[in-house]
């Protein structure tokens, strides 16, 4: 494999013999699967900028060409349709696993092909890993807390998971992932890492895919009442994509096993989080309240100093600063549908 083309000697520390990072770093061929989708396509863009070579396996269930076609066109990206609960044959150097409907409306729709993806996904390409050595990063949930009796959520709490309800297939289906991955690496040696992603918001997120904060955004975009579940007093804690992504990244390249929580601490309730949206689009906004689903978890907090101390990684954006940011893309989107049905 290739060094960054166009590094010039001079840019070599002479003193110390190293090489600046960014400058003369092995270009990487690397495996997004998920790659198509809300996080998959924004790591896509970070592995791409800093000039590896990219290829994103998706069956575009819930992911969308959109997502990645400012690359179509680039030698280095590659994407190719493709069920991760087939085997496939590639060679490359690390493969971030992120295949899975990732929403709870999603995961439900077909509980039994959740599972199958979690397991027999995971298994393939802890498979392909394993053949062509390289290096696996599981992209694995809070929701292996379940409904957490611990608060907030360390890496050593082993959580409170209903096996046998709605949310199993997701949460169930996401720990035997994760035990899967730590097989691998202590039978057959495969260099892995764990991450497990707390919600989180941006740019991209399918409109209706029914998590609080789409849901939220594209009503108050649509002049529609804000739905709140129960009473709204459950909590999340919101982290916007890019400190997702670059928490995956530094992960990634660190020496670090895990699991490592990346979220973002800020805790809201679904009310303050809806008033966090009124201020930010609509203040006129209202708020309808709606029954709550089954097995919902009444609250969810990372504690992050695993990550911060070993990774040296912490959340830099707020959710009053990356609200905004998601607005104008969802703005656009939701225009372009209404024209589209001739409205
Ligand atoms: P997403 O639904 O936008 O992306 C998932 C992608 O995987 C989509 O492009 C989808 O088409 C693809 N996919 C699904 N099943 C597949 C299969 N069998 N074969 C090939 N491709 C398949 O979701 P996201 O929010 O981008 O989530 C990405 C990953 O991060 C998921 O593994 C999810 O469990 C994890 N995660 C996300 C969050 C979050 O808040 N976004 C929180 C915790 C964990
Ligand atoms: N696998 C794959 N690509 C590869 C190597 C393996 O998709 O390059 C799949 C393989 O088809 C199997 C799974 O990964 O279903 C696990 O492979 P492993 O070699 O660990 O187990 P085995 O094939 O011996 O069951
Ligand atoms: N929720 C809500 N209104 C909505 C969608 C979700 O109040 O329109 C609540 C839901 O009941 C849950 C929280 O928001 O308590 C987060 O739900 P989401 O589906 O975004 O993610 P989860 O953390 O449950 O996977």
């Amino acid at each position: 494999l290739a060094t960054t083309p166009g590094v010039k000697e001079s840019h070599l520390n002479k003193g110390t013999g190293r090489v600046p990072v960014g400058l003369g770093r092995r270009r990487m061929r690397v495996v997004v699967t998920g790659g198509a989708g809300f996080v998959g396509s924004h790591l896509v863009d970070k592995l791409l900028d800093r000039g590896d070579e990219v290829i994103v396996i998706d069956n575009f269930f819930t992911g969308r060409r959109d997502n990645v076609k400012h690359h179509f066109g680039n030698t280095r990206f590659e994407l190719i349709r493709h069920d991760v609960v087939e085997p496939i044959l590639l060679e490359v150097d690390q493969i971030y696993h992120l295949a899975c409907p990732a929403s709870p409306v999603h995961y439900k729709y077909n509980p039994v092909k959740t599972i199958k993806t979690n397991v027999m996904g995971t298994l393939n390409m802890l498979g392909l890993a394993k053949r062509i050595g390289a290096r696996f990063l599981l992209t694995s949930t809070s929701e292996v807390y379940g409904d957490p009796l611990e608060h907030p959520q360390k890496e050593t709490y082993w959580g409170h998971v209903n096996p046998i309800g709605v949310r199993s297939c997701y949460d169930e289906g996401k720990r035997t992932a994760e035990t899967l991955t730590m097989d691998y690496h202590r039978g057959a040696d495969v260099e892995v890492r764990i991450a497990r992603i707390f919600n989180t918001y941006g740019p991209r997120m399918c409109l209706d895919d029914g998590r609080v904060v789409s849901n939220f955004v594209a009503q108050a975009i649509r002049k529609q009442p804000l739905t709140v579940y129960g009473d709204g007093k459950q909590t999340r804690s919101f982290q916007f994509v890019s400190d997702l992504v670059d928490g995956l990244v530094a992960l990634m390249e660190s020496e670090h096993v895990g699991p490592f929580n990346l979220g973002n601490p800020g805790e809201f309730t679904m009310l303050e989080l809806a008033q966090v949206v009124k201020e930010t689009i609509d203040s006129s906004a209202t708020i309808a309240f709606k029954p709550n689903t089954a097995d919902d978890p009444h609250k969810r907090k990372p504690d992050i100093s695993k990550a911060k101390e070993l990774l040296n990684w912490e959340p830099k954006i707020s959710l009053r600063e990356g609200l905004p940011k998601m607005v104008s893309d969802f703005r656009n989107r939701i225009l372009n549908e209404d024209e589209g049905k001739g409205n």
